[in-house]
């Protein structure tokens, strides 16, 4: 596994971002994991803010999008934001790219559509993207607590090689930053046993979870290797400069990892 830390930050036209090194041979695929900075938005939602859901003006939402879609040259239009229901609904786009109209009530996409970008809003929740390099698709995934209970990300590995034929061993993945095991307290109501082995009991009916561990174990499960995993290993709660984190903060904004094959 490539383990990704904050000295892996970049910047592009002031613009602060992660990306998996590696990805960049590739020359049909981009993709970045946004930070919470250079953006437009106003307190609590300063400033790189990509979600109209949660309060913030809907003028500087729009703003950032463009901001993002102009520093790294796409289509700001072509991007699509699902609703993110926290659920395990996944969206499968095959070309030709069909117009979408809202709501678009899912938590994963897959495509092979040319000029077609995919992005994630979260703030605390775990964004993976997967790429097939062979076959040329991608996926972006929505992966929270509930997702993670429902295997989304296994599932979505599984689509992909139903609808594509995709075969574990030419996907790379990637994890963008998350609430980490130390800062992730949850109730046993809400526990899963089979999430026991990655989990530390703090004997109080409360349970340290690990969402980025959970998703790793759901792609082991599908057939990828370690080698074939990057993670930027981020906890959003610790590096609240740097993230957006709902836990920490409550009323707050979404940070946006988005990937897109280029068209
Ligand atoms: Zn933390």
């Amino acid at each position: 596994m490539k383990i990704l830390n904050r000295s892996s930050l970049k910047l592009k036209n002031n613009l602060p971002y992660f990306e998996i090194p590696e990805w960049r041979t590739l020359d049909w695929v981009q993709h970045a994991f946004l930070t919470r900075q250079g953006g437009m938005s106003l307190p609590p939602y300063d400033s790189l803010n990509l979600s109209d859901k949660n309060g913030d003006l809907k003028n500087f939402v729009l703003r950032n999008k463009n901001i993002v879609a102009s520093v790294f040259d796409f289509d700001s239009r072509r991007l699509i934001l699902l609703d993110q229901m926290q659920q395990d609904q996944i969206l499968l786009l095959k070309e030709p790219a069909i117009t979408l109209s809202s709501p678009l009530e899912y938590d994963a996409l897959i495509t092979n559509a040319p000029n077609t970008y995919l992005g994630i809003l979260t703030a605390d929740c775990l964004p993976i993207f997967v790429i097939d390099q062979k076959k040329k698709v991608i996926a972006a995934i929505h992966a929270g607590r509930h997702g993670t209970a429902f295997h989304i990300t296994g599932k979505v590995l599984r689509k992909m090689r139903e609808e594509f034929e995709c075969l574990p061993e030419d996907l790379w993945v990637a994890l963008g930053p998350s609430i980490g095991s130390f800062c992730y307290e949850i109730d046993e109501k809400v526990f899963l046993k089979e999430w026991a082995p990655l989990s530390i009991s703090k004997g109080n009916g409360k349970w340290m979870v690990d969402l980025a561990r959970m998703n790793i174990e759901q792609m082991k499960g599908m057939g990828i290797q370690e080698e074939q995993i990057s993670w930027i290993n981020l906890c959003t709660h610790c590096h609240s400069d740097l993230f957006f984190s709902y836990r920490k903060e409550g009323r707050t904004g979404r940070q946006l990892s988005f990937i897109g094959i280029i068209g």
